[in-house]
């Protein structure tokens, strides 16, 4: 939740003055020696850390000269969107508009998202419809590469995670991130394969990669994919 009024408000965020919606969070930090600027590709949120001893006038005018990159590179690498009606939200890799209707459950077609306005909260709304989802492609992502594979998985797990999109234990059990059902569904499938392949081999080397061919096929598309687009994934704030 963003606070406009801080505690302290010599340590509050700069709001930049000619991009009145963007804001810059300040952190000092004992191990500081200069002022530098971070814009988080995940989220785009600007973080400016400073010396312990940097005073606010001074952190201001260093924030104020930087305006227009920061706008520049904010704008690039997006802020977060909190889920609403009117947002066009990535779903198997196409946009669809969240709009209300009058049903009371959520309903996907070709270019919207319907939600059910006697329940409010679209955000939720979608986000649980997006995590079930989320669980029929994946398991049956999963099912036909362990069948295929010959080995089968203990449990699958959705989570949120900003650092990896999958994972797979030494017990078999496997983890993905719900938000790869608004990836194209190759992504999805190519996450769910490489998990998969490590139910035989638990690292990435040769012989690991083999074995993602074997299920999956040629995947540098789906991997190059992920590398430039799978951020953007994380645009999206659906609770808050
Ligand atoms: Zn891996």
């Amino acid at each position: 939740m963003r606070r406009f009024f801080s505690k302290d408000p010599e340590n509050g965020p700069i709001v930049l003055r000619n991009y009145p919606d963007i804001s810059v969070t300040v952190r000092q930090s004992a191990q500081a020696k200069r002022m530098s600027l971070r814009i988080s590709s995940l989220d785009g949120r600007i973080t400016l850390t400073a010396p312990p001893y940097a005073r606010r006038s001074e952190i201001e005018g260093f924030v104020h000269e930087k305006q227009d990159w920061i706008a520049k590179h904010h704008a690039t690498l997006g802020a977060l969107e909190t889920v609403n009606y009117g947002t066009a939200l990535p779903i198997e890799g196409s946009l669809r508009r969240v709009a209300p209707h009058t049903g009371a459950r959520v309903q996907l077609d070709e270019t919207h998202l319907y939600v059910s306005q006697k329940r409010n909260a679209p955000a939720a709304q979608a986000q649980a419809y997006l995590k079930t989802l989320a669980r029929d492609r994946l398991a049956t992502a999963s099912d036909h590469y362990a069948a295929k594979l010959g080995r089968p998985y203990t449990r699958l797990t959705l989570r949120d995670t900003r650092s990896r999109w999958g994972s797979c234990s030494s017990d078999g059990a496997l983890m993905y991130s719900w938000r790869l059902v608004m990836a194209p569904p190759d992504v999805l499938r190519y996450v769910a394969a490489h998990e998969v392949a490590h139910l035989q081999e638990m690292n990435h080397s040769p012989a690991f990669w083999n074995v993602v061919t074997s299920l999956f096929g040629s995947y540098k598309a789906q991997r190059q994919w992920l590398h430039t687009h799978g951020a953007s994934l994380h645009h999206f704030q659906f609770s808050d």
